[in-house]
């Protein structure tokens, strides 16, 4: 079931979430839902508070376009346990923040464990690219952070007072998809080794 978005300003967009504390049929079905939310909205990620779920949950699919098997990847209770000393800076958007971007520096390389929408425990290094990116995104957003945060406050307020006159459709983190992905597909949760 696709879900409704929360865009910014909105205060439950800035409140911590909460731990996961067991992972059964609900949270497969929230992820199900995530999943279906953030494909019919050309995300490649999405976090639970999003769509207004308190939860420590993401999902992401970072997979690069309609020629490209998906890849999506839930993630429950994720925490991001290592970062490396180098930056690397990447053009983000929000689906909570459509339309909008700016250029965020964040750790190049991390390290994340979580545990899958089955239950079972995971600690994977993610090497730089879009997939350490979108991930440290959706972690921030479980902690109630937009990517607006990193921003200068001149840019932050610049899209902010455009936000408050309306949001316009737009495309979600870093780059659009213009796809329809097959849903059928998505219980192949888990990176790709
Ligand atoms: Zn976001």
């Amino acid at each position: 079931m696709q879900m409704s978005l929360l865009a910014e300003p909105d205060s439950r967009l800035h409140v911590r979430s909460e731990a996961v504390l067991g992972v059964d049929g609900a949270v497969a079905e929230l992820i199900s839902d995530m999943f279906e939310t953030m494909y019919a909205f050309r995300g490649i990620g999405l976090a639970a508070p999003q769509v207004d779920v308190r939860l420590r949950v993401i999902v992401t699919d970072v997979s690069p376009g309609e020629n490209t098997a998906p890849n999506p990847i839930a993630m429950v209770n994720p925490e991001i346990v290592w970062v490396s000393d180098h930056d690397a800076q990447m053009r983000e958007g929000c689906l909570s923040v459509m339309g909008h971007f700016g250029d965020v520096s964040r750790p190049a390389e991390v390290r994340v464990s979580f545990y899958t929408f089955t239950g079972n425990p995971r600690n994977y290094p993610l090497g730089g690219g879009l997939l350490a990116t979108c991930i440290q995104h959706e972690v921030d957003h479980l902690d109630g952070i937009l990517f607006l945060g990193h921003l200068s406050a001149l840019k932050r307020n610049m899209i902010l007072r455009k936000t408050l006159k309306g949001t316009k459709p737009g495309s979600c983190l870093c780059f659009e998809k213009g796809i329809a992905r097959i849903l059928s597909e998505i219980f192949a949760f888990g990176p790709r080794a």
